[in-house]
């Protein structure tokens, strides 16, 4: 079989003995076995959000859960806030767009990110907005929204706060009561270390009474209809059976290893990422002031086209990183540390790169 090697940030790699669980023989969902695993599993997720809110579970990736909160929580007609700063941001304002929500956008500089400042006034000068959007890390660029400081404008209005937290979840710190955070998605295939195909979103009282009052078209990911089955221990339609069971192992590791140990471990990894990749001459994307833990972007030398290095790594080295999205497609490189990547891998993907890069003519700087 070639060989894989996951640094992208999503999907990641999924550890032996998640790979087990998943393996396993399937059950009905429609059981009290499976109904105890559902219960564990919430229990567990809210244990990682840090929050008593309701968690639903979804079969979908993780925009599946994006397109839930925005479908449930507005109508056509209604108005929104995006504050966004790059790829994953934009696809809030897409969503909104999508549903005919008038959406009002206030965009950061990639490699920065937007301003509290910026959306309390947004939110003193237009009242009728209803919900704002950001995404704590933002996987385009390797930043962080400061989600506390966020948070701490939007819930002195009646504006709820809906946070993209897919690729942060598990990675970087995020009190979702504590802060006050109304609505959290994420997803299983980042973090969590699983195949995609698992979303996850959270959903307060004031988030709920949004719920209740859209008017907009919606089936499958009614959250009312969840809500609804979660009465029962249930899902309104077939779980994600395997993908669900091997969550619950998932979490097992973090409530083993503790979230402020996880964090610290991520936060370990990522320094050291910056340090080796700065040995090579190499530059960080982002600015210094909201730089993330959760992946570490890199400048492309001048010169050096970057599709094509991301492209030889994986097809000569089976080691595979991502390059850049969007206005930053062949500029930047990204090199995840979330789930279960450790400092052996990212050495062999640096030491693999620095390869590359001298093939490609780039003069690596000599060792101090
Ligand atoms: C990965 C990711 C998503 C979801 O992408 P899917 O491909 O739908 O799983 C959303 N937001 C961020 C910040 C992400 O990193």
């Amino acid at each position: 079989m070639k060989r894989h090697l996951l640094l992208t940030p999503g999907p990641t790699q999924v550890p032996p003995e998640l790979c087990e669980v998943l393996g396993r023989p399937i059950i009905h969902h429609r059981t009290p076995e499976f109904q105890a695993i559902l219960k564990e599993v919430t229990e567990g997720l809210q244990f990682v959000y840090q929050t008593k809110n309701d968690i639903y579970l979804l079969a979908s990736s993780g925009t599946g859960a994006m397109e839930a909160a925005v479908a449930n929580l507005l109508s056509a007609g209604d108005k929104a806030l995006v504050a966004e700063c790059g790829k994953f941001g934009e696809r809030w304002t897409e969503l909104c767009e999508t549903f005919g929500v008038k959406t009002k956008v206030i965009k950061a500089k990639w490699g920065h990110v937007p301003n509290p400042q910026d959306v309390k006034k947004a939110l003193e000068e237009d009242k009728s907005i209803k919900a704002v959007f950001i995404t704590h890390s933002e996987t385009s660029t390797g930043v962080n929204t400061d989600v506390k400081a966020m948070a701490e404008v939007v819930r002195k209005t009646d504006a709820v706060l809906a946070v993209d937290a897919v690729s942060s979840l598990g990675v970087i710190d995020l009190k979702t009561d504590e802060w006050g955070v109304d609505v959290v998605v994420s997803g299983c295939h980042k973090g969590f270390m699983l195949p995609p195909g698992l979303a996850f979103i959270s959903v307060n009282a004031k988030a709920f009474k949004l719920i209740e009052k859209s008017k907009t078209p919606r089936y499958y990911f009614d959250l009312r209809k969840s809500k609804e089955a979660w009465a029962d221990t249930d899902t309104p339609f077939t779980s994600a059976i395997n993908l669900i069971i091997a969550l619950n192992e998932s979490i097992k590791i973090f409530k083993t290893k503790g979230l402020q140990n996880q964090f610290d471990h991520f936060e370990k990894l990522a320094k050291f990422t910056r340090e080796a990749v700065k040995n090579l001459g190499l530059t960080i994307y982002p600015d210094a002031s909201c730089i993330s833990n959760v992946l570490t972007a890199v400048n492309v030398p001048s010169g050096i086209d970057g599709n094509k290095l991301v492209k030889q790594m994986r097809d000569k080295y089976g080691i595979s990183i991502a390059g850049g999205q969007g206005e930053l497609k062949g500029k930047i490189i990204r090199i995840a540390h979330m789930g279960c990547i450790t400092k052996e891998n990212i050495e062999e993907a640096l030491s693999c790169l620095e390869k590359i890069l001298s093939e490609m003519g780039y003069k690596v700087p000599a060792k101090a």
